[in-house]
């Protein structure tokens, strides 16, 4: 249930075909249920995916009840019907519970009006009951056609052009729900929203040593209280798959002293609003106020989130994945292949379909679970990675053991390679665990060169208290590589501080390191230990993994400048050249642009021609001529060294002729600070504590491997460093497969009206 790190994933990434495969077809869109951020994402790649391939869109209003009122409930859309809604929450083609819709009354009229307008293609954005609904609907349409047929409200004729109703199904919940896919339209953002609350209210819970209990939304699902409560680095957190035994209160509260005793200033216990004991009763928020200040005396506020959570602009991963998501559902409506109506969904980081009610199926198996007292089968529908997850978070908030002993295995901590935001989550989340696991942990300060010079420090269970969401790497790091004639001395402060294994947490330069001393094992003995490398690089640049820690917080920076600049051309023709961070690598230019809403993206992987940029000065010219009043293009920094963004930017402004001016924007570092994403924080605490799993296996069998590890599709993985080199094009300082790559012409599908587009 984790975004990109479930285990058991059945991936379909096909990457689409792009001939006309629409043309005289005509497809509805509709959300329904509860709204969340990333829906309109989701109906504006719908629509324009469609459009793409000559078909014709519909727009149905208010969920389910505007295809029953049919008139104005139903209303064909234009490419430029939804500009400007990616960065909107909610959804603005608006969302309704129909109770219409549950009657055969209500969807025999609207059969009625779709096939009167020659609609017999769907794709409803909404959760499992819509995607019920959705179902029914579809089982029943030949039925319904017949009968309509057989009243004489549509011909024969009619009916006969529609004998089957075509659908797909994307799922908006922002509880992410649904059993089988790891991340559902809103989870991210209203994870963000939640985790924006916790940093806020843990600094003032730290100031006055208060309590706080944070209320979350979930009322069979836990993945926003269990996830805020690691990302938000809270100490209690109460989900409904795992409802706590007889005599919670007293242990939590045992648990929570242990942790003030450790050194904790706050204590923050997130509770899901669908939380019970094992008898099935609730448990409030107030409850566990009280709980609290009767038995611990402690000073306890109640903060419920409520709505917070659902509203607001979307974040960059909603916007990208909604995208990706609602070009697929158009393609499958649209395809003349064998379809069964299935839900796209998201799972190892790529688009997958999931058979619809299987899904819908296993997702409400959950709460008979929970019922019937077998929370693990509960637990379990919720994928492998948040049992993962919920173990994690139980060593980490329990403070049961916070000194090592003599015996103990030092395993130290490094940081190098360019600053991302995350290493700290990753040091703290190693440090709390290490200790758990019984070893005394060692910070090293200033990268490989305070190595060398000896600059390592003991950390305990409190020195990294508050790390979790902190910017910036309290280590500190530097990006140099060592010399050759720096490692005897990097060997000698290895033996001196006695270290048994190192955990490298950094980007390509820590790589190299970590990879040079594994080379030279054989001439300095004490680089024979384990060796595991973390990636955290905004650059998201590292082999062997799909995703880095600090590429997701680095992404939605992007995204937030992209929204700024947007807004500021609000009177004028405007055209913007922004320019991204990456080096070689083009990962967070082409995500940014997808987020972002962006015409064209340069990276450095395509180049950037003369050919290019006189064609592109052509389709801004005949576009700001036909109406346009935005241009977005995204460039990574190193696309071509000669056209950089300054000489793009000059030569679309005179070649404007002034009929539109052109900006650039170079968002620099504003991409490496800043707090880590949730995301970011869940996957450094994942892959931290991952690699004291793999240093833990080697500590057992004896080894001394060196490994690199990362999510590749839909595991995680640890590779021998053996392997790593293998992987990595040195020249542009990549991996030589990088996975995103495929993305790159629904940029196109999405942004680029088919008649601008270069034949
Ligand atoms: P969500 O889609 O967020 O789970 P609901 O369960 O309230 O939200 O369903 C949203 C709408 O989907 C309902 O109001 C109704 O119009 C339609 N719907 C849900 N279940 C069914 C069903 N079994 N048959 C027909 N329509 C349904």
């Amino acid at each position: 249930m984790v975004r990109g790190v479930d285990e058991e994933a059945d991936v379909d990434s096909d990457v689409v075909t792009t001939n006309l495969i629409g043309t005289g077809k005509r497809l509805g869109v509709l959300t329904s249920g509860g709204d969340a951020q990333g829906m309109n994402a989701a109906v504006r790649a719908v629509v324009r995916t469609a459009l793409s391939h000559g078909a014709e869109v519909f727009a149905i209003y208010e969920g389910y009840q505007g295809m029953i009122d049919g008139g104005d409930g139903i209303r064909r859309l234009d490419w430029s019907d939804v500009g400007s809604i990616l960065h909107l929450g909610g959804t603005v083609i608006g969302t309704f519970r129909s109770m219409d819709f549950r009657e055969r009354a209500g969807r025999l009229r609207a059969a009625r009006n779709l096939v009167e307008r020659g609609i017999d293609r769907l794709v409803v954005i909404g959760g499992d009951g819509s995607l019920s609904g959705l179902n029914a609907f579809s089982a029943e349409w030949p039925e319904l056609v017949s009968e309509l047929a057989a009243s004489g409200e549509i011909t024969d004729d009619q009916a006969a052009a529609h004998p089957d109703l075509r659908f797909a199904g994307l799922v908006g919940s922002i509880d992410n729900d649904l059993v089988g896919t790891d991340m559902t339209i809103g989870a991210d953002s209203a994870l963000r929203r939640i985790v924006d609350a916790i940093d806020a209210l843990a600094s003032t819970a730290a100031s006055h040593q208060r309590s706080f209990v944070v209320e979350v939304m979930g009322r069979h699902c836990g993945y926003l209280a269990l996830m805020a409560a690691v990302a938000g680095g809270c100490d209690y957190v109460l989900v409904p798959e795992n409802p706590p035994a007889d005599g919670w209160e007293e242990r939590m509260c045992a648990e929570l002293a242990r942790g003030r005793e450790a050194g904790r200033r706050d204590s923050i216990v997130i509770v899901a609003e669908g939380a019970t004991d094992r008898s099935g009763r609730p448990i409030s928020a107030d409850y566990v106020k009280q709980v609290i200040e009767e038995r611990l005396h402690e000073d306890t506020r109640v903060t419920i989130l409520g709505h917070v959570q659902r509203g607001g602009t979307p974040s960059a991963f909603d916007r990208w994945c909604s995208t990706l998501l609602g070009h697929e559902a158009a393609l499958e409506v649209l395809g003349d292949h064998e379809s069964d109506g299935p839900v796209i969904g998201f799972k190892g980081n790529r688009v997958a379909r999931l058979p619809l009610m299987e899904a819908v199926r296993r997702t409400r198996e959950v709460p008979a679970f929970i019922e019937a007292g077998d929370y693990d089968a509960a637990m379990a529908a919720r994928g492998a990675s948040f049992v993962e997850m919920f173990g994690i978070f139980g060593e980490l908030a329990e403070p049961g053991r916070v000194h090592a002993d003599a015996t103990s295995k030092r395993v130290a901590l490094i940081h190098a390679g360019g600053l991302a935001p995350g290493m700290n989550t990753i040091a703290k989340v190693a440090v709390r665990l290490g200790i758990a696991r019984g070893h005394t942990m060692l910070g090293v300060q200033g990268g490989f060169t305070g190595l060398r010079d000896g600059h390592v420090v003991q950390l305990g269970w409190s020195d990294v208290e508050g790390w979790t969401g902190e910017a910036g790497a309290r280590l500190g790091l530097r990006r140099d590589v060592p010399e050759v004639s720096d490692l005897y001395r990097i060997s000698r402060a290895l033996e001196d501080q006695q270290v048994d294994a190192l955990i490298v947490a950094g980007g390509w330069n820590a790589y190299r390191a970590a990879q040079l001393l594994y080379s030279e094992r054989d001439r300095y003995p004490a680089f024979r230990i384990p060796i595991v490398c973390v990636p955290a690089s905004i650059d998201n640049n590292l082999p062997g993994s799909e995703l880095a820690v600090g590429a997701d917080t680095a992404l939605q920076a992007l995204v937030d400048v992209i929204d700024r600049v947007k807004m500021s051309a609000e009177a004028v023709n405007r055209c913007f050249v922004v320019e991204t961070m990456g080096r070689y690598c083009g990962y967070l230019a082409l995500m940014s642009g997808l987020a972002g809403g962006a015409e064209r993206v340069y990276l450095h992987e395509d180049g950037i021609t003369l050919a290019r940029l006189n064609a592109d000065t052509d389709w801004l010219a005949r576009s700001f001529a036909t109406g346009r009043k935005l241009a977005l293009v995204v460039r990574n920094e190193n696309a071509n060294p000669l056209y950089t963004t300054d000489v793009v930017t000059r030569i679309f402004e005179q070649e404007s002729c002034h009929r539109y001016d052109v900006r650039q924007t170079v968002v620099g570092h504003q991409q490496q600070g800043g707090a880590p994403s949730p995301f970011d924080r869940l996957l450094a605490t994942r892959l931290a504590s991952r690699a004291l799993n793999r240093i833990d296996d080697e500590f057992a069998s004896g080894g001394t491997e060196g490994y690199y590890l990362g999510i590749v599709e839909s595991t995680l993985q640890a590779r021998p460093m053996a392997h790593m080199m293998a992987e990595m094009d040195p020249t542009f300082r990549r991996p030589k497969k990088q996975w995103w790559l495929g993305l790159r012409p629904i940029v196109e599908a999405v942004s680029v009206r088919p008649e601008e587009r270069e034949a």
